[in-house]
């Protein structure tokens, strides 16, 4: 047995060497021969580039790591590198987690409050001030400066350094950065290393290093005073000795010559502000550009297209439906311009295309239209409207104008092939349309262009070649008004438009009372022209204030001379509805008017037609009742024309009713006539107005009006309208 015995521990303990040899024991089971050469070194991480993570590895490094790795290595230690959790170094210290902690300029008391030894010096490093570029620093010994927390234990080998400099303490740089900018202290003390890594954040491009106030301190590595610690240092002491200065330059070169600070977004927002801002100018520029062009080019292309909805394609004239959309809105436009409408027809167009070709035929629309076009203001239009029929909106200008249009563009259209050298001769038809006022109010294009189409037909059924007018009244009407519209400011100038009086009696005494002013107008080449003509038309034409107002101030001249000659009178004078209509404030008006003759208001009675009231009864009554407030005596003229005449009585107040025979008399039974009569005098009566009657022709009329209570009359039967010497005599005769 004890022979198996042994073999048995032996083929044991040979298995435990053979799995040792394998390395399948942990390590610890081994010692090995550099177990106790480690050396945990902590270090801060917030000082680059002395002592940084790079960024790529993720590991520890710095000046620092590398001079001390370089020194334990000299020494057989085998460094590793951890970041130090403690606020500052001083309570680093105390910590069992690291065999040495750097870097300290001295030895100093811990934060437990123990003595610790530090190492020979591994380098040199320059301390500098830093401080807002064009700022004065006091003597080293009466500065205020700050620092970093975590550097409190290089403050203490500042203090011994400079007793009288007061240091503050900051947990981060920007802190500190806030603290200089904010006048708290005079500078900034921190390793020069760190300065050229700091200084290069753009935001602090304005401050400066104060090479005068530079010096150095120690760079040595700290340990808690104790035979371990002793041990450590003076053996660490051993590598450091060891190392070159070459060595240590070079790893300070390595470090400061890389370029380590990495910018954020607000340093490049500092660094390149302007640039970001000129860029982001641009952009938005570009961009507003590039949407603005989009647009135009949109608008454009839209133009276009509506453009060719509304245009013919082989003549550049307005298509059918584009010409009456433009008639619609040059009417709407221009209200005031006369205008007439030609229906154009070629007679044998189809001629043209069979015999001389159809280009032929199309050479001569385009040289129709382009020839039109020439003659064609912006107010006016050009339409194809199919094949060779075309319609012209052309401002009616007169005879003369219509010759020369003959003579300019038709006339050149007609011998289109004969000054082409072929022997025919353009025939060509055509009907007008002279626009009524309705035209403008109700626009329908389609049925001028039949008015125009009707008598073009006339031409083409009749004759080769011409034009007729539709509506020749119209024509007509329309050049007498042009010709008044024309003349009317040399007439009153010269003295064409006169005031004449008609008076107006009482018949019981057959006494003159008063008398309506009415205008006469002696047109030089046309003779005396009768108000109903001239007045609608200058009504029409936005004229009639010049007229009435001339007319009124003639009256009160009259008056005043009367009155001057001891004769005191009262004129009744006529306000048209588009006097009113103007905005002109005409009580203010009528006030300064008899203020400046000096007449009493009471001798100037104003007519307003009943059928003004009837348009807009509100405005009338309101400028009824100013008149009258003023003085001025009011009357409704026309009464009976209007279709509302009891309904007028009801609501307006004025002070006397002409009642106008005329209206009354015209239609229906004679008898009925004078039942209305004789009902509308008792109720104007009853509601206290005076009343007069107007167009009273005959005697029989007088004396039935009479019998009826109204003796106010004013007529043929009694006195036409008559100049101003003949009214003079006829007043003298009667008073
Ligand atoms: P109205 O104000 O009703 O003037 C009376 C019109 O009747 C006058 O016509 C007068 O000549 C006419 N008349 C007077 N008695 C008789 C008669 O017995 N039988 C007939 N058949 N007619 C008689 P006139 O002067 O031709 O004026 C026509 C209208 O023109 C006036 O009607 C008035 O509305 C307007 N008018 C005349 N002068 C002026 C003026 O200076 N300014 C304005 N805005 N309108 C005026
Ligand atoms: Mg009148
Ligand atoms: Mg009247």
């Amino acid at each position: 047995m004890g022979k198996a015995r042994l073999s048995a521990w032996l083929s044991v303990l040979c298995a435990c060497v053979a799995l040792v040899l394998c390395g399948f024991f942990p390590v610890a089971f081994v010692v090995p021969a550099h177990a106790a050469d480690a050396l945990m070194v902590g270090v801060p991480a917030d000082r680059c580039p002395v002592f940084y993570v790079d960024a790529e590895s993720g590991e520890l490094t710095g000046i620092g790591v590398d001079l001390m790795r370089a020194a334990a290595e000299e020494a057989g230690y085998d460094a590793t590198f951890t970041v130090v959790s403690e606020p500052s170094l001083k309570e680093a210290l105390d910590s069992a987690r690291y065999d040495v902690v750097m870097p300290f300029g001295s030895a100093i008391t811990s934060g437990a409050g123990k003595e610790s030894i530090v190492s020979d010096n591994l380098i040199q490093t320059p301390f500098t001030l830093v401080t807002e570029d064009q700022r004065d620093l006091p003597d080293l010994n009466e500065l205020h400066v700050g620092m970093l927390s975590s550097l409190r234990g290089g403050a203490e080998t500042v203090r011994e350094l400079y007793p009288g400099m007061e240091i503050s303490f900051y947990e981060t740089m920007p802190d500190a950065m806030a603290a200089l900018r904010a006048g708290e202290v005079d500078a900034l003390l921190h390793n020069s290393y760190v300065w050229s890594y700091v200084l290069q954040k753009p935001a602090y491009a304005d401050l400066r290093v104060q090479p005068a106030a530079m010096f150095s301190m120690d760079f040595r590595a700290g340990t808690l005073d104790t035979p371990q610690g002793r041990q450590t240092i003076a053996r660490l002491d051993e590598g450091i000795a060891k190392l070159s200065d070459t060595k240590r330059q070079a790893i300070v070169l390595d470090h400061s010559s890389r370029r380590l600070y990495r910018y954020d977004f607000f340093d490049y927002l500092q660094q390149y502000g302007l640039v970001v801002a000129l860029l982001v100018l641009l952009f938005a520029s570009l961009t507003i550009i590039t949407i603005q062009r989009r647009r135009a080019y949109r608008l454009e292309q839209e133009e276009k297209m509506r453009w060719l909805m509304d245009h013919d394609s082989l003549t550049g004239a307005l298509s059918a439906d584009g010409f009456k959309k433009r008639v619609a809105e040059l009417l709407g436009a221009h209200p005031d311009v006369p205008y007439l409408l030609c229906y154009i027809n070629i007679k044998e167009f189809k001629y043209v295309n069979d015999s001389l070709g159809r280009q032929a035929g199309d050479d001569l629309l385009q040289f129709w239209v382009s020839k039109t076009q020439e003659t064609l203001s912006d107010m006016e239009a050009v339409g194809r409207l199919d094949g060779d029929h075309f319609a012209v909106l052309r401002h009616e200008q007169g005879e003369d104008q219509m010759r020369w249009d003959d003579s300019q563009v038709i006339e050149s259209v007609r011998n289109y092939f004969v000054d082409r050298g072929k022997e025919y001769r353009v025939h060509i038809c055509g009907g007008i349309y002279v626009l009524t006022p309705e035209d403008y109010v109700q626009v329908n294009v389609d049925r001028m262009l039949d008015y125009a189409r009707t008598a073009e037909r006339r031409v083409r059924d009749t004759r080769d070649d011409g034009y007729e007018l539709y509506n020749p009244d119209q024509w007509n009407r329309g050049k007498r008004t042009a010709e008044i519209i024309a003349r009317l400011p040399f007439a009153l100038r010269d003295g064409e438009v006169e005031v004449w009086y008609q008076p107006q009696v009482d018949y019981r005494t057959g006494e003159i009372v008063s008398a309506e002013a009415l205008c006469r107008w002696k047109h030089v080449q046309r003779g005396w022209l009768s108000p109903a003509e001239f007045i609608p038309a200058l009504e029409e034409h936005g004229l009639i204030y010049e007229l009435d107002n001339y007319v009124w101030e003639r009256v009160c001249a009259d008056l005043r001379r009367w009155n001057q000659q001891g004769q005191r009178r009262t004129v009744s004078v006529n306000l048209s509805r588009n006097d009113i209509r103007e905005g002109t404030d005409i009580p203010a008006h009528f006030r300064s008017l008899v203020e400046s003759f000096g007449l009493d208001p009471e001798q100037l009675h104003v007519e307003i037609t009943e059928t003004a009231f009837v348009e807009d009864p509100e405005l009338l009554i309101r400028m009824a009742a100013e008149l009258r407030a003023l003085g001025f005596r009011v009357e409704m003229d026309d009464f009976g024309s209007g279709h509302s005449s009891l309904n007028m009585l009801k609501e307006v107040q004025v002070d006397r009713i002409k009642l106008d025979l005329r209206f009354l008399s015209e239609a229906g039974d004679p008898e009925r006539g004078r039942i209305i009569v004789s009902h509308v005098i008792h109720m104007v009566d009853a509601l206290g107005m005076q009343l007069i009657a107007e167009g009273v022709e005959s005697e029989a009329q007088a004396r039935f009006l009479e019998e009826q209570g109204c003796h106010q009359m004013q007529g043929f039967y009694f006195y036409r309208p008559m100049e101003v010497a003949e009214f003079e005599r006829v007043v003298g005769q009667g008073s």
